[in-house]
């Protein structure tokens, strides 16, 4: 199995800097978003830093031919390692106190399988055939509504509290990851992203986008363009990936 990727962030139309970050690793099939919170910069610092120490962990695990089931050890090593940094630059630099980030990280396994994990609410979504699925469950105020039938997905998107995160990687928090495992087939498209894409843009929106002719960095660009349009009021990062026919 092989595959192409693109990958964008875009400060957006409303934020004075970009709190986002993301990585991608192809040759190693690793990708992550982040998306960071905190005064004084830390929010970057953070996002980047929680990003770049899970994948750091994941790509030893890839480049020492990790098995499949070692690979989701080293995706919950790499969240543990990415929370003692963010625990460690905390207390080096008491500037970045109370700083904290999301984290969704998927790494491809070329037998034809990924293993994800994610703490927060940037998502994972898959398309296959057309159909698009949100593979990552939000750790929100506004998902614990939905889930319990109290909002709907359209009402929770625009709720006042939709930016309530139950669950970051921060000094106070341990790092609960969801841990995640699914099939890739020929076609499929995987899509990290953080909330500065889907509260502005519908499912139906982002999944017409991704399905788009053009080329996977021009539905990239075309993805944080319309996020923008629609108000571009936070950050906007987004990592496609294709599974390429065989
Ligand atoms: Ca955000």
């Amino acid at each position: 199995m092989q595959w192409d990727s693109a990958a964008l962030s875009d400060r957006g139309r409303m934020r004075a800097g970009n709190e986002d970050a993301f990585l991608a690793r192809p040759d190693h099939g690793l990708f992550a978003v982040a998306d960071g919170m905190g005064g004084h910069a830390a929010g970057e610092v953070a996002s980047e830093l929680a990003a770049d120490t899970a994948l750091q962990r994941l790509a030893r695990a890839v480049d020492g031919g990790a098995a499949d089931d070692e690979l989701a050890d080293a995706l919950a090593d790499g969240f543990a390692a990415a929370h003692r940094a963010i625990c460690t630059c905390c207390t080096d630099d008491p500037r970045t106190r109370g700083m904290g980030t999301t984290l969704t990280v998927c790494v491809l396994n070329p037998a034809g399988t990924f293993r994800a994990g994610h703490i927060g609410d940037s998502r994972l979504y898959r398309m296959r055939a057309g159909l698009l699925d949100q593979l990552s469950h939000d750790h929100t105020w506004v998902q614990r509504e939905v889930d319990a039938g109290r909002l709907t997905r359209e009402a929770a998107r625009r709720h006042p509290l939709s930016h309530i995160v139950s669950r970051v990687l921060s000094e106070d928090l341990p790092p609960d990851a969801d841990l995640l495992e699914g099939s890739l087939l020929p076609g499929d498209l995987l899509l990290l992203a953080t909330d500065g894409l889907y509260n502005m843009l519908e499912d139906g929106a982002i999944a017409e986008l991704m399905a788009g002719g053009a080329d996977l960095p021009a539905r990239a660009a075309a993805l944080v363009a319309a996020a923008n349009r629609a108000g571009g009021a936070d950050n906007i990062t987004v990592v496609l990936i294709r599974i390429l026919p065989r």
